[in-house]
């Protein structure tokens, strides 16, 4: 029987995978976060503090949409302890919700202050204790695998997306294909066939026709992680870039994020090293790893670096006050725009700051000899799409190598793990249908 209406914020594509976590758990009905508009944003912006980051009045405002024409109450939202505020939205929103009249919502917690102690795991309890149903430890264990496979086919299709939309001949189609690769990847919830997504995933997009002789200018896109994931808020800047057929280059998706939490990202470690003369420790939202993406797409010589944040967000404006710098012009001379995002941005202004953006651009690359005698790179992935199809054995291998490399990453880890934290939450997991409260034994 469904008892439980649960959702969470859409955050783009994201809520894919979150349906992931909670896909076919008794007593749980998922509903799917509607796209995010004005009203939904005014709704929030009216009911949240004025100075807090723009992310929290827009998810505020989804809570609010979905409680009163979705009939939910029940809410999932990510939780840690710092450095960002993010950590914190769902306490305070809790709160907020509580205070204008909506009693009976309740919040359950993904804590992500570091993945590999477990701690995450204590969700599924309280949903159980909510709906009065037992999760199999099965189900558990498959929807993670759900989750982190999803997360992993998002990140790869919007990469992709970015890379492809410059070259396309017939317009709009890169947007269509996304959509179509989207809606399969919502409706399969079998492991043994998303092991084969990739080949999915590329056989679509080889679809596209494209100019094969292009030589684009490329940017780096780059930002707040939420902003950058919902299109609503950010104008689908991405796909505006695409569109004036330029190759974008985005940073970072969920997937990514999770596999840091996991201390399992070579990329951020390598990012974090070269940022460290700058930021040298995680100082709140992506702000250190979008400084070593600059500095890397500054070395790969690439044209650009468009970066977006929320208005107020300060671990991105202190990266921009750095980049901005005059006396580290001579270190940072690859061009870059700072677009900061509220509910009261306007497209069209944004539209013109980077039609600029993309003249300097232009000219850099016709005299400034930095930019002309660049060479340039076809990515990868559009020579595995579209000049060297992979063969099955070579999917094979990469459905493989990539999960084991990982692997590998994580076993050198560079954060301790708090073992005996790991270890009573792994416990109390386990013993949760058990008669005798683990937590006496630790308080011992
Ligand atoms: S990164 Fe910026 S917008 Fe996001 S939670 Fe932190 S301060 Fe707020």
């Amino acid at each position: 029987m469904v008892n439980v209406r649960v959702s969470f914020s859409r955050l783009g594509w994201s809520y894919i995978f979150f349906k992931g976590l909670l896909y076919d758990l008794p007593g749980i009905e998922l509903v799917d976060p509607p796209l995010v508009n004005t009203d939904i944003v005014s709704e929030g912006v009216k009911n949240s503090p004025e100075f807090v980051c723009f992310p929290f009045k827009f998810i505020l405002g989804e809570m609010i949409n979905l409680y009163h024409n979705y009939d939910v109450k029940d809410f999932m939202m990510i939780a840690d302890h710092g450095p960002c505020r993010a950590g914190m939205y769902g306490v305070v929103q809790k709160r907020i919700l509580k205070n204008i009249g909506l009693k009976d919502v309740r919040m359950f917690y993904l804590h992500q202050d570091d993945f590999r102690n477990l701690e995450w795991l204590g969700v599924f309890p309280k949903l159980e204790k909510r709906t009065g149903e037992k999760f199999s430890e099965y189900k558990i264990i498959r929807n993670t695998f759900l989750f982190l496979a999803k997360a992993y086919f998002v990140e790869r299709i919007t990469h992709i997306e970015g890379l492809v939309r410059c070259r396309e001949i017939n317009k709009s189609m890169t947007t269509k294909v996304v959509h179509t690769l989207m809606n399969l990847l919502d409706n399969e919830n079998n492991l043994m066939k998303l092991s084969n997504f990739d080949r999915t995933i590329d056989e679509h997009f080889r679809k596209i026709p494209i100019d094969k002789e292009m030589e684009p200018l490329r940017v780096c896109y780059t930002g707040e992680i939420q902003v950058m994931l919902e299109k609503w808020v950010n104008y689908d800047l991405m796909g505006e870039l695409g569109v004036m057929g330029i190759e974008v280059h985005k940073q970072y998706d969920v997937f990514d994020w999770v596999l840091y939490k996991l201390n399992a990202s070579k990329r951020r470690r390598r990012l974090e090293r070269k940022a460290k003369e700058y930021i040298p420790m995680d100082i709140g939202g992506e702000a250190v790893w979008n400084m070593g993406s600059y500095l890397e797409s500054q070395e790969k010589g690439f044209d650009g670096f468009v970066h977006i944040f929320p208005f107020t967000c300060m671990p991105e404006i202190s990266l921009m006050g750095m980049l901005e710098a005059e006396k580290n012009m001579d270190k940072f001379y690859m061009p870059h725009i700072h677009i900061s995002l509220d509910g009261s941005s306007g497209f069209e202004g944004i539209r013109t700051r980077i039609e600029a953006f993309h003249d300097l651009m232009v000219g850099n690359k016709k005299s400034n000899p930095i930019f002309r005698d660049a060479k340039y790179v076809v990515p990868d992935e559009i020579k595995n799409i579209y000049f060297e199809p992979k063969s099955d054995f070579e999917y094979f291998v990469s459905s493989i190598e990539k999960p084991m490399s990982m692997l590998l990453t994580m076993l050198k880890p560079t954060k301790k793990l708090d073992l005996g934290f790991t270890i009573k939450n792994g416990l109390e997991f386990l013993s949760r249908n058990l008669s005798f409260d683990i937590n006496s034994l630790f308080n011992l």
